[in-house]
């Protein structure tokens, strides 16, 4: 009988495919490369992915094992999608398979033919699940209806900054260069796909909603991790096969497959969850930029305030830049931005529960007034920390280099960073004082300051334990934009995207500690953070009698020029001189990075581990700095510790982690390691 061999990756750590003997049956078709295989694997059976069929092995036959089916129900995945996947285990240095298995549905890795067949009848029916009422495009702008023609109209490769001040309608710019590629391609064998990417899930379904009744008829997929595994297997398909036109998705859409895909479209491009911190350590935006490359296909990176690498590129001509300066809705301004000094000697600020006189009457005029305010404090819980004041006990985690904080609701105090929980000691551990004190704000002891100010307002608190159940989050969105929220308390959850209509005031809380930290993107994340969240106000035009769209930021150095840059929204100023800062500090974007991590009992063993990979090749023309312990040393009772290496060569940092991995592969240690290329938390 006739044989093929077919090589596969798997999802393991090792960093080569497997070659599996195939039998061609008489008149059966060849596998085709980019199909899914079930292969034995050590003592189980896994799915991998055929990535070439050779009629030959360099293996003696009798060595190698058969696998045991091919699922042809499914259309292979493209070649350019495994070269998607093959980019991406290069670049961040990972094996094939564990880039493109773990990507795939669940339920298509355990595939049996009925349950396939299945998904795909259910598909028909997403869109008649979202029933939409259409809508009408609204009319563009002048600057506006540049972008989206400048958009839609590009041909190749074409990477373009949309560089818009918050409610400068980017997302109108978005779906009608979307609308204006569908329309062309209608006639098309294969009609465009367009991949619109979105930071957080909490985003997607006023958006989604947004999308759908735009374009009556269009098939929207949505990719995000809230996704339940049988949904996700419906629209992870209908992009595959074609059929869903827009796909909607968080950073792991990144990896979907797109045979047909025309436009990508990254929203928010700054933002941090487009990296993923654990496994595959990948940007999303920067897999997006190389995708559009690979398919030669225009992206758009849309913000307000363009993450520095994007803002360098679009300085030097790399990407086009395209810029909506003012509101899109009529007589929106963009609010005024107010610096409540809490140093101030004379007249000193009087403090109400944490909240600052000057805030708490611009609240009390929003509530006269029917409007509503937003208060921002990056802070959940009751408060960071519990205290005593006569031993000096403080609530420290036993488990790590963090406090635990206090949850006043539940009556716990729990770690934010382990899990670790307990209940409230009723005296101090050391001394027995029943007298133990909360230190600091988090957004609980605001909501109960305010209530306390306000007796008769409804306040509403919104951050990751509010809004633990499923759909909780989306309710209580609803509810601020039904109009039965006065205060909005929450963490950067509400500081995204959400486009409040009657939001008048935003107040911050506490954001001065990102001011002084080791982390030099800090300041770029705290100014993109604050025009974001400011950006939450003034959003519908002034009413006759109502307020003037206002943010006041609280804070003990009004002098620092960060806040004069958010003062005057001038973000231009502001990334230029942080570019220039970076370049004279050497810092990326003008340098490439990488950060292997090490994990050990005791920080000695992972320093040690650190300091022998630093000798364990040669590498020329690579600065490697000491190993340090990570800043948060400690986390569930392992030590962490770091070494930063950097290059002025991309790809010279590429050849060399090439080799070094290999080499660290080599020791033998018993210590946990990652290398992260490109690392953002340093
Ligand atoms: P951004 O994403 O830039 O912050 P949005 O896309 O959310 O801004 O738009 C802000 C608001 O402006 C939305 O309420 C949107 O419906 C409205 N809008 C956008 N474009 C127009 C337009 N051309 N005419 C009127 N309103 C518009
Ligand atoms: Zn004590
Ligand atoms: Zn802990």
């Amino acid at each position: 009988m006739e044989h093929c061999i077919l090589k596969v990756a798997l999802d393991a750590p090792l960093d080569f495919c497997f070659d599996y003997l195939w039998s061609l049956e008489a008149d059966a078709p060849r596998p085709l490369s980019g199909q899914l295989v079930l292969v034995p694997f050590g003592r189980r059976e896994v799915m991998g992915l055929i990535v070439a069929v050779h009629d030959d092995t360099d293996v003696p036959l009798d060595k190698l094992k058969s696998a045991l089916a091919v699922r042809t129900q499914l259309a292979p995945l493209s070649a350019a999608w495994i070269a998607l996947c093959a980019f991406a285990a290069d670049y961040y240095q990972r094996p094939l398979g564990e880039v493109a298995i773990p990507g795939l549905p669940k339920n298509l890795r355990l595939l049996k033919t009925t349950s396939l067949d299945k998904a795909i009848k259910k598909l028909a029916r997403i869109d008649a699940i979202h029933d939409a009422t259409p809508f009408a495009m609204p009319q563009l702008n002048p600057a506006q209806q540049e972008a989206a023609d400048a958009i839609a109209s590009a041909s190749g490769f074409a990477p373009t900054l949309l560089y818009g001040v918050t409610g400068s309608g980017k997302t109108e710019v978005y779906l009608q260069a979307a609308a204006q590629i569908l329309a062309h391609s209608k006639e098309d064998d294969n009609p465009a796909q367009i991949l619109i990417l979105v930071p957080e899930i909490n985003l997607t379904p006023q958006l989604e909603a947004n999308v759908r009744a735009r374009f009556p008829g269009v098939m929207v997929a949505t990719l995000h991790s809230g996704l339940a595994e049988g949904e996700r297997m419906t629209h992870w398909l209908a992009a595959h096969l074609g059929q869903a036109r827009i796909i909607l998705g968080t950073r792991l859409a990144i990896l979907s497959s797109l045979p047909h895909l025309k436009l990508i479209i990254v929203d928010e491009e700054h933002d941090p969850s487009y990296k993923q911190q654990e496994g595959l350590r990948y940007s999303a935006r920067d897999l997006a930029v190389w995708r559009a490359h690979q398919l030669s296909i225009p992206i758009v990176l849309g913000s307000a305030t363009p993450s520095l690498e994007t803002w360098h590129h679009a300085q030097s001509g790399r990407y086009r830049k395209l810029e909506l300066r003012e509101r899109a809705v009529k007589d929106a301004v963009l609010p005024k931005v107010g610096l409540i000094d809490l140093e101030r000697k004379a007249p000193r600020e009087q403090m109400i529960e944490g909240v600052s006189a000057t805030l708490v009457a611009a609240l009390k005029l929003r509530m006269e007034r029917g409007e509503q305010s937003l208060l921002f404090l990056n802070r959940r819980g009751y408060a960071p920390v519990i205290a005593c004041d006569s031993c000096g006990w403080i609530s420290n985690c036993t488990r790590c280099s963090a406090f635990l904080v206090l949850h006043k609701l539940d009556k716990r105090l729990r770690c934010h960073h382990c899990g670790f929980e307990q209940r409230i000691p009723k005296s101090c551990p050391t001394c027995g004082n029943v007298d133990l004190q909360p230190l600091g704000r988090g957004t609980q002891r605001v909501e109960e300051s305010l209530q306390q100010i306000f007796p008769q307002a409804r306040i509403m608190r919104i951050d990751a334990d509010s809004t633990r159940r499923k759909g909780s989050a989306q309710e209580a969105f609803d509810a601020v934009h039904r109009g039965e929220v006065d205060i909005l308390i929450g963490t950067q959850m509400v500081a995204k995207g959400h486009d409040f209509q009657n939001l008048t005031l935003v107040g911050v809380l506490n954001p001065d500690t990102a001011l002084f930290s080791h982390d030099y993107r800090a300041s770029e994340r705290l100014f993109a953070q604050l025009m974001q969240v400011a950006g939450r106000a003034g959003r519908a035009a002034q009413k006759e009698g109502g307020s003037a769209s206002e943010v006041l930021i609280q804070t003990r150095y009004p002098q620092h020029p960060l806040y004069a840059a958010v003062r005057s929204h001038d973000y231009d100023t502001f990334a230029t001189e942080l570019l220039e800062e970076r370049q004279q500090a050497s810092f990326p974007p003008f340098i490439y990075q990488a950060l292997l991590r090490a994990e050990a009992k005791e920080i000695k063993i992972a320093l040690d581990f650190l300091h022998e990979a630093i000798t364990c090749v040669d590498y020329p023309g690579i600065t490697m700095n000491d190993p340090i312990p990570m800043t948060m040393t400690r986390v569930a009772n392992v030590d962490r510790a770091q070494l930063l290496v950097e290059c002025t060569s991309r790809p010279a940092l590429q050849a060399f982690l090439k080799v070094w991995i290999a080499a660290l592969r080599e020791m033998k240690t018993r210590v946990r390691w990652s290398l992260e290329v490109d690392p953002v938390d340093i």
